[in-house]
């Protein structure tokens, strides 16, 4: 039975997200009243214009530009409005007043997440921020909380579902990167100015929130290395399926222990996976996370990884935990990035490569390119040649063991000034 008091729900944001939110929790509010123990009542919704036209029913006496009333009045504040300073300033607000938190932010997270955590804790308030990666998908929660008593080792992400529909496109269909880009951007899946998305900036606030989850070791955006997909050709695609992988544009956070140290490596660019790999199911504007954890073993994490309703139903669910918090008291979540591990260079970064060479058809180049690459101790693993449009030259594909970046990039130099090479064409990292 629910109780008398109501929770005061402040909604900053009346967007794809924050529209569905009010919806949810006024088509659903007997529900979500029995489940939190107390109705949630909506306060206020903060817009930047009142009188803008909008398409959803929130009722125009609750819209609002008077961000300071709002918060003051409010027990849980529920940020979906994006963008950093402003909502960071009302954010602080909010947790000084006591009020609790839920954000979808990820560009704020991991930018000043750390500011906000301090707040927090010092002030006794929560927040909570499950869709801010990889939106509907539970993996905040069960990174803060399921694997507490475990030890992660991976994490491998498919967190941004433009470029992952992109390159599922050139991977399936043999579409080229400009007609996969056009085609995502009809479908809304690319915004106008595509930078975020496809130079992997989004990839990479998302990277460092799950490094910093799964190491609990504060990761900026900054200390993720990153590469985008600009760079995927259909030749590279082509690559990869003649030798059983697929391209994905990966978030990888590792966990890396060397002589007794233990470190972190966070990383975003295209890399190949098996084919047979879960991950490599992922097609369209899907994402997931697959976690590698000590006694846990291999997880995955699947499903939609944006839009508006999916991306309430994680902060609906946030809302519920957090007011039910208020209704019934106890324990917050687990403090997060309380360990301070350092972070890897890229070059110092192992892993294998699949490395396309075009090369002088002549005897005796196959072993000059044999030994650039064992003199900088990287060991081929598999290596195929095939005849290049021109005649006098020959395309070799090589497949390394595990080799470390920075010997990889030596090495790359060396082949490019070598006489037998005209060009290494691609160098891709091989995960999972
Ligand atoms: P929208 O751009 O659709 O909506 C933003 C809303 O915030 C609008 O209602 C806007 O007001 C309001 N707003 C913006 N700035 C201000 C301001 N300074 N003062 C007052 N109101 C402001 O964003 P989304 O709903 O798409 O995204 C919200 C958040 O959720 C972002 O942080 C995003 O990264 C995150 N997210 C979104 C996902 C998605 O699929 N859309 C998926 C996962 C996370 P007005 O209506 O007057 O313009």
């Amino acid at each position: 039975m629910a109780e008398a008091r109501p929770i005061r729900v402040a909604l900053l944001g009346a967007g794809s997200v924050g529209s569905q939110v009010a919806r949810l929790m006024h088509e659903h509010a007997e529900e979500l009243a029995e489940r939190v123990g107390s109705p949630l009542e909506l306060a206020g919704v903060l817009v930047r214009d009142v009188n803008a036209k909008r398409d959803s029913d929130i009722p125009a006496e609750l819209l609002t530009t008077e961000a300071d009333a709002l918060i003051h009045s409010s027990d849980i504040v529920v940020e979906l409005m994006g963008g950093i300073e402003t909502a960071k300033e009302y954010l602080l607000t909010a947790l000084r007043t006591g009020a609790d938190v839920v954000t979808a932010n990820k560009a704020l997270l991991s930018e000043a997440g750390n500011e906000l955590f301090d707040v927090a804790e010092r002030v006794g308030a929560q927040l909570y921020f499950e869709a801010a990666v990889a939106a509907a998908i539970p993996i905040v929660r069960p990174l803060q909380e399921s694997f507490a008593g475990d030890r992660l080792q991976r994490v491998l992400g498919i967190v941004n579902g433009s470029t992952n529909f992109i390159l599922d496109q050139m991977d399936r269909f043999g579409t080229s990167l400009e007609s996969a880009m056009a085609e995502a951007r009809e479908l809304g899946f690319l915004e106008a100015d595509p930078t975020l998305d496809i130079e992997g900036y989004d990839a990479a606030q998302k990277a460092a929130l799950l490094a910093s989850l799964a190491f609990h070791t504060l990761v900026t955006p900054e200390d993720v290395y990153r590469e985008g997909i600009t760079g995927v050709t259909s030749e590279l695609i082509a690559d990869a399926k003649s030798n059983g992988y697929v391209v994905k544009l990966l978030a990888i956070a590792d966990r890396i222990e060397e002589d007794g140290q233990e470190r972190v490596s966070a990383r975003v660019h295209p890399a190949l996976i098996p084919a047979d790999h879960p991950l490599a199911a992922v097609h369209g504007g899907n994402n997931a996370v697959f976690v590698h954890a000590e006694f846990s073993g291999d997880l995955m994490f699947y499903g939609a990884g944006a839009g508006g309703v999916p991306t309430a139903a994680a902060v609906l669910g946030d809302l519920v935990t957090a007011a039910r918090r208020r209704v019934l008291g106890g324990p917050g979540l687990v403090s997060t990035w309380d360990q301070r591990l350092d972070i890897l260079n890229i070059a110092e970064i192992e892993t294998k490569y699949l490395v396309r060479i075009e090369v002088t058809d002549a005897p005796g180049v196959l072993a000059s390119i044999a030994r650039i690459l064992s003199d900088k101790g990287i060991s081929v693993a598999t290596l195929n040649q095939s005849a290049s449009a021109n005649p006098s030259r020959a395309t070799i594909i090589i497949g390394t063991h595990r080799a470390q970046e920075a010997s990889m990039r030596a090495a790359v130099t060396e082949l490019t000034n070598s006489d037998s090479v005209f060009e290494v064409t691609s160098v891709t990292r091989v995960e999972a």
